[in-house]
């Protein structure tokens, strides 16, 4: 594997990336890009063989756009690519200054704000916060407080995300789309407390059911959405089912009866849609699994 150290201004060969600030915070929040990461790609100490393996698959992935996640690490604002590259330059200097004129070297976080608040006055009113409670505050503006599921708005960003990935790249994506049914009623009958526990609970279920790169959010009220990357018709109407099951089997024991109705739809290789289409599609086919008599999944057998 090509070895990787400190990196220079000008190791990054520049090339079109796909950039939003929520795939960069999303980045962040997975925790492949923290400060310690970058102070090491900054050239503060040698990468160790996880880290290497890390930054390799963001140079495939990033490219020019890798400038504006390392900045986006230091300060949690997205800067464009271009204007991001020419910034970190600018640091790098800076720092080096710095250097000279106090006889020792203040690291790259420093340097980045000393240049972005005082020198370039990019930034105000910048304050200091631990990486680890600035983690913590991330997580909480992207979950929802109930069920710590992602929210709507953390869902739409990383839908978004996907969809540009797949149309960029191929292959394929679902999204499941489901509801509670008659989920009313329980709040009528049994109270706002029984109704949350058990909006709770089925996503203790969801969650259980989703692999590591899957997204699953509450989209709002009794409404959920999984998003399934490279998975097609077939998978994604088995993982539905077994969903449906599941939910309905958790609560056999219970005095009422929870069943969900689900929408699965799946975005062919090559099919160009956006995300709000996609959405539109799930939740078409939600309504209809409804309409047909609930507690069911439609397309029924990934059809
Ligand atoms: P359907 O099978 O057609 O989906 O029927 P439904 O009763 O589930 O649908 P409806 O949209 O009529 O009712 C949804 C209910 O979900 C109404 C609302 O009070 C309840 N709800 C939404 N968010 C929450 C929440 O956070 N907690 C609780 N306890 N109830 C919620
Ligand atoms: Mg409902
Ligand atoms: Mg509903």
């Amino acid at each position: 594997m090509r070895r990787i150290r400190g990196m220079s201004t000008t190791s990054l060969t520049p090339k079109p990336v796909i950039r939003h600030e929520e795939q960069v915070a999303d980045f962040i929040a997975r925790g492949e890009l923290d400060v310690r990461m970058v102070s090491a790609l900054a050239g503060d100490r040698t990468l160790n063989a996880r880290e290497q393996d890390i930054l390799e698959k963001l140079f495939a992935e990033r490219g020019e756009g890798l400038y504006a996640d390392m900045l986006y690490s230091l300060t949690h604002r997205a800067f464009p690519s271009r204007q991001a590259k020419h910034l970190w330059e600018e640091i790098t200097l800076h720092r080096k200054s710095l250097k000279v004129k106090l006889n020792r070297d203040v690291g790259i976080a420093v340097a980045a704000h000393d240049y972005l608040a005082n020198v370039a006055g990019l930034m105000h009113g910048v304050t200091i916060i631990e990486e680890t409670k600035m983690a913590t505050l991330a997580n909480v503006a992207t979950r929802d407080g109930l069920t710590s599921l992602y929210d709507q708005t953390s869902f739409k960003h990383k839908l978004k995300e996907e969809v540009e990935r797949q149309v960029r790249y191929g292959g394929v994506l679902s999204l499941v789309m489901f509801d509670i049914d008659h989920f009313k009623s329980i709040n009528d009958t049994y109270g706002h407390a029984e109704g949350d526990a058990v909006l709770r609970n089925v996503s203790d279920i969801l969650r259980k059911q989703v692999r590591k790169i899957d997204t699953a959010a509450r989209y709002g009220g009794e409404e959920f959405a999984v998003i399934l990357p490279e998975v097609d018709d077939k998978a994604g109407f088995i993982f539905a089912e077994r969903l449906r099951q599941k939910v309905q089997d958790s609560f056999e024991e219970a005095p009422y009866k929870i069943t969900i109705s689900l929408g699965v739809y799946t975005n062919p290789n090559g099919q160009a849609i956006t995300a709000e289409e996609f959405i539109k599609r799930a939740d078409a086919l939600l309504y209809e699994a409804k309409r047909g008599g609930r507690n069911r999944v439609c397309p029924p057998q990934g059809k």
